[in-house]
């Protein structure tokens, strides 16, 4: 259950500290939520320390998207490739992480893990079925296993975050006429893209594995 936390600072009085953090996370978690207030993810707040990356505000994104923090953490640890540890109220990353992949991959997290596909609620749980993690919406009932992602194998390379900026070669063109590029898991939609073209573009926007972009 913590086993991402590095061996030479996993101690007994924070393996402690983590049962019981996990037991009042899920304890929260089957607390049915009827919140219908403005559902906004904060920006992530993220600076580089030493040769580490500090999510300041990890424990009020938990918070705010109603998630276990060991969830979001090996979550994000996956996403990441690295190893890290909560620290208090922050999340401590080894190694240089931008703030916009950080931002991207907490907005993926919240698509596939808190926002209901059927009604685009957040008031959602997570609940196991038998085989599958299920997400269930207690404000319209539906429910969807959730997606599984291929943590770990997905390095870091391969992560894209909204606002970066890179140089890809168009593939295909899709039905609307965009420039299609896949890349690991995304599809990406270059505007006005012929197949073979290079060109250097700017993501607009992720939804999902969409990835829709603009020539720079
Ligand atoms: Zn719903």
């Amino acid at each position: 259950m913590v086993d991402y936390i590095p061996s030479r600072v996993a101690n007994v009085s924070m393996v402690d500290a983590y049962e019981a953090l996990l037991k009042k996370a899920y304890s929260n978690l089957t607390e049915p939520t009827e919140s219908t207030e403005r559902f906004t993810v904060p920006e992530a707040k993220v600076y580089i320390e030493g040769k580490t990356t500090v999510l300041e505000n990890f424990a009020e994104i938990a918070d705010v998207v109603r998630r276990d923090k060991d969830h979001l953490m090996k979550y994000l640890l996956g996403e990441l490739g690295t190893a890290g540890k909560i620290d208090g109220t922050r999340a401590v990353f080894n190694g240089k992480f931008e703030p916009t992949l950080i931002n991207g991959l907490i907005k993926s997290y919240v698509e596939d893990y808190v926002i209901c596909s059927e009604c685009g609620k957040p008031d959602t749980r997570l609940v196991k079925d038998d085989r599958f993690l299920l997400l269930r919406c207690d404000a319209c009932g539906g429910h969807r296993p959730v997606k599984k992602r291929k943590a770990k194998t997905e390095v870091a390379g391969t992560e894209l975050a909204e606002g970066q900026e890179i140089d890809v070669e168009v593939q295909s063109v899709s039905k609307r006429g965009d420039g299609v590029v896949r890349m690991g898991r995304y599809i990406m939609y270059v505007p006005r893209g012929k197949p073979g073209q290079k060109v250097k573009i700017r993501i607009t926007r992720i939804s999902g594995s969409i990835v829709f972009t603009e020539q720079v």
